[in-house]
């Protein structure tokens, strides 16, 4: 098995270890082994980031966004084949990590436009005979670090608006999915980017996520992932008073109303707690549900959930892949162990299961009968775990869903304007849904959320400017 490398300073470069990737469908599929850098090597991806950035932050807009297009096509180009290895790298089903794959395609294919859509604003000044104009400059080098479940789309919108800005980056992806990382990182470098202005580090989250954060000459951070982590992170980064963004989880409410249609509820329900094996920051761990519907929609959810299959990613037919690993599952059920102690019914699912591989298989787990209060309803499991909450009306329903320390996403399923408007203004979320599920979202609209979810400026869209580049004021006498 070769080893697949890291490119640093414009080489491909062994590390200083190597681990193997694992399939979470069938823990004996070794997909490769792939390098690990060491803090030198991390040191020199950050220097050579650097060295890079006075030329790309200066250079042709055209050829920049030529590059940027090349990398999408190659991507979308490569959707079948780069698909199938997220699949077997992540557990997500196959249709769903090809569709995650064009997502990709698409966002660097968005960003090769936005190249040449930054623009700056020139005013009179309030002193006759001087102009002043505002401009947008790129930051520097950017280091940014990414979670294991989206393995090729958050690296995807966050290398692509930083690299059309004109920064430079060091790229840390989570260590469970090195290999759409790697392959993302052959087509960058293919599309003919210039030695030092991308640079990929593979390594321990500790170790070379943690250098990455410290280093002197790291301008900014983005990061996503857990909430301790990005505690972490902010306090490092703003304590050396570097730019950092961070997206962090959700423990995102799905209200349905009693005039809901209720195929729909369903729909956005299962669909949104469910697939992706629940492994998704704006998944709908909380189900908020009033009275009046609150029994035929779990019992119709039940149902559906009864004829979902549980197998491996790349089976045709699999609704829901395996947990990404034994750490992950064990989290899963220890917290479905929790919910069961707190009093919460375990109507279905929540069961280790066998397949014809060895894997990480978890039937979806629904609890009825919880209360807002619970952990299960208050801390991020990050699994196929749900949960429903009895509301008596709509009021008490919005009071539950904003009841969380967190605030991604948040839906409503309901056929009434009256209640849709209100909840799209009063919920306290940053990505709100009306009759669609809280997971799924466009690539060319501000991504992002409120409260212990995020920090800093929204990803994603033209919005991602915000984060990757600063402004300049100058003022000109005639
Ligand atoms: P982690 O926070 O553990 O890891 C995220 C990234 O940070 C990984 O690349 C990890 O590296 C790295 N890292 C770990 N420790 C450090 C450190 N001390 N300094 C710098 N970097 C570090 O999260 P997971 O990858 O386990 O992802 C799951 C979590 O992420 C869930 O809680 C989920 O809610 C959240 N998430 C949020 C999203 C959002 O957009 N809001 C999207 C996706 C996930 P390594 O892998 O090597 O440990």
């Amino acid at each position: 098995m070769t080893l697949k490398k890291n490119y640093i300073a414009g080489e491909w470069v062994d590390g200083e270890d190597a681990i193997a990737n694992i399939n979470p469908s069938d823990t004996n599929d070794v997909i490769g082994e792939y390098a690990q850098a060491g803090t030198a090597q991390l040191e020199e991806a950050v220097l050579a980031a650097r060295r890079a950035f006075p030329a790309w932050s200066t250079g042709s807009i055209q050829a920049r966004s030529e590059i940027l297009d090349r990398i999408g096509q190659a991507i979308l180009d490569r959707r079948v084949e780069l698909g199938r290895l997220l699949a077997r790298e992540e557990g997500k089903t196959l249709p769903e990590a090809t569709g995650e794959v064009a997502r990709a395609g698409q966002i660097f294919k968005y960003f090769a436009g936005e190249v040449l859509q930054l623009r700056g604003e020139l005013q009179p000044s309030v002193r006759p005979g001087l102009d002043v104009s505002v401009t947008r400059e790129p930051l520097g080098v950017i280091g940014l670090i990414t979670p294991w479940n989206f393995p090729i789309a958050i690296p995807a919108w966050k290398i692509a608006p930083a690299l059309a800005y004109g920064n430079c980056v060091v790229f840390k992806p989570a260590e469970l999915v090195p290999g759409s990382a790697h392959a993302l990182a052959e087509i960058i470098v293919a599309a003919g980017v210039p030695a030092g202005v991308f640079n990929l580090a593979m390594g321990p989250g500790r170790v070379i996520g943690d250098a990455l954060v410290n280093h002197p000459h790291v301008d900014a951070v983005s990061f996503t992932g857990s909430q301790n982590t990005g505690r972490n992170i902010a306090a490092a980064a703003i304590g050396r008073m570097a730019k950092v963004q961070l997206e962090m989880g959700g423990k995102n409410p799905l209200v349905v109303l009693d005039d809901a249609d209720l195929d729909t509820a369903v729909e956005c329900a299962v669909n949104g707690a469910f697939f992706s094996t629940g492994q998704r920051c704006t998944a709908s761990s909380r189900l908020v549900v009033t009275a009046g519907i609150h029994d035929r929609f779990i019992e119709a959810v039940v149902e559906r959930l009864n004829g979902l299959v549980v197998d491996d990613a790349l089976k045709d037919g699999t609704h829901i892949g395996p947990v990404v690993d034994e750490r992950q599952l064990q989290q899963d059920q220890d917290y479905i162990n929790i919910g069961s102690d707190e009093g919460a019914q375990l109507l279905c699912g929540g069961e280790r299961v066998e397949r014809a591989t060895p894997g990480f298989y978890l039937t979806p787990a629904l609890f009825t009968e919880t209360t807002a209060d619970m952990r299960i309803n208050r801390e991020e499991i990050f699994g196929p775990v749900a949960s429903v909450i009895r509301a008596d009306d709509y009021e008490q329903a919005l009071a539950v869903a904003n009841d969380t320390e967190f605030g991604l996403s948040a839906g409503i399923v309901t056929q009434s304007l009256k209640h849709a408007s209100h909840f799209k203004r009063f919920s306290q979320a940053g990505m709100v849904m009306v009759n669609v599920p809280t997971a799924g979202v466009d690539y060319h609209v501000p991504f992002g959320g409120r409260k212990g979810s995020s920090y800093g400026a929204r990803e994603q869209g033209s919005y991602a400017r915000e984060f990757y580049t600063t402004v300049k004021t100058a003022y000109t006498s005639a």
